[in-house]
C-alpha cells in the first residue's frame, strides 16, 4: 500500500520490505566478521527492536546469546528529574561483549542511557547496532556502530515503530505525510 492510516494520521510509504532486508543482511555481514571467535550478548530493547531483531539475528552466524530489556524511566523521589532503568534483565553482563539492538536512534538521548547503565554492569565492550538512524538529530558522541538505515529527520512508523502504540506490526516502514 502506498499510504496507511494510523490512528488521525495519514503516512506514505517509505521503503519496502526488500530494501529493509539488504540494509540488514549488510551490518548483519559486519557483525559476523567483527565479532569472529567471540560470543557476543545481542541486546535487544523492546517495544520497537522486536522486528529488527528477529530479522538481524536470522542472519547472524556466530554463537550467540540474545537477551531483551525495557527502559523505564521514574520520577526520583525529591524530583532530581528522570532516572532510567534497565528491566529484565537475566544475564551477568561483566565481562561480555554486548550488542545492543536498537529500533531508532534519534537525538541519542536513550542510547546514551543504555550504555552508561551497561558501562556500570562491567561489560567487556559495548557496540550498537540500530534499524535507523538520524543523523540530523544525533547529538551525542557515542558512536553507533552499526546502521541499517540513515533517515531524514521525519516521524517513522512500521517495521516495529509505532505511533501511539499503533503501526508496530505493519512489515514496511511508512513516514509522516506533510
Ligand atoms: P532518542 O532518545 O534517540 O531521541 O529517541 C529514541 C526513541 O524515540 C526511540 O526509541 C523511539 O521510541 C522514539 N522515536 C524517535 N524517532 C522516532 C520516529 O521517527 N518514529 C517512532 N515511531 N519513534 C521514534
Amino acid at each position: 500500500m502506498k499510504e496507511i492510516s494510523v490512528l488521525d494520521k495519514t503516512f506514505k510509504r517509505f521503503k519496502n520490505v526488500e530494501e529493509i532486508n539488504t540494509s540488514i543482511k549488510v551490518i548483519a555481514e559486519k557483525i559476523n566478521k567483527d565479532y569472529e571467535g567471540k560470543t557476543p550478548l545481542f541486546l535487544g530493547v523492546l517495544n520497537g527492536c522486536f522486528l529488527f531483531a528477529a530479522d538481524l539475528l536470522r542472519e547472524i552466524t556466530l554463537d550467540c546469546e540474545v537477551s531483551f530489556v525495557k527502559v523505564a524511566s521514574y520520577k526520583g523521589m525529591k524530583s532530581t528529574g528522570e532516572v532510567n532503568q534497565l528491566i529484565g534483565l537475566d544475564r551477568s553482563l561483566e565481562d561480555r561483549d554486548v550488542i545492543i539492538i536498537e529500533d531508532i536512534v534519534d537525538t541519542g538521548n536513550t542510547i546514551e542511557n543504555i550504555v552508561e547503565l551497561l558501562t556500570k554492569a562491567g561489560c567487556n565492550s559495548i557496540k550498537i547496532a540500530t534499524f535507523l538512524l538520524k543523523p540530523e538529530a544525533y547529538k551525542k558522541s557515542i558512536k553507533v556502530d552499526y546502521v541499517a538505515m540513515e533517515i531524514a529527520n521525519k516521524f517513522v512508523v512500521g517495521y516495529g515503530l509505532d505511533y501511539d502504540g499503533f503501526g508496530r506490526n505493519v512489515k514496511e516502514l511508512y513516514v509522516l505525510k506533510d
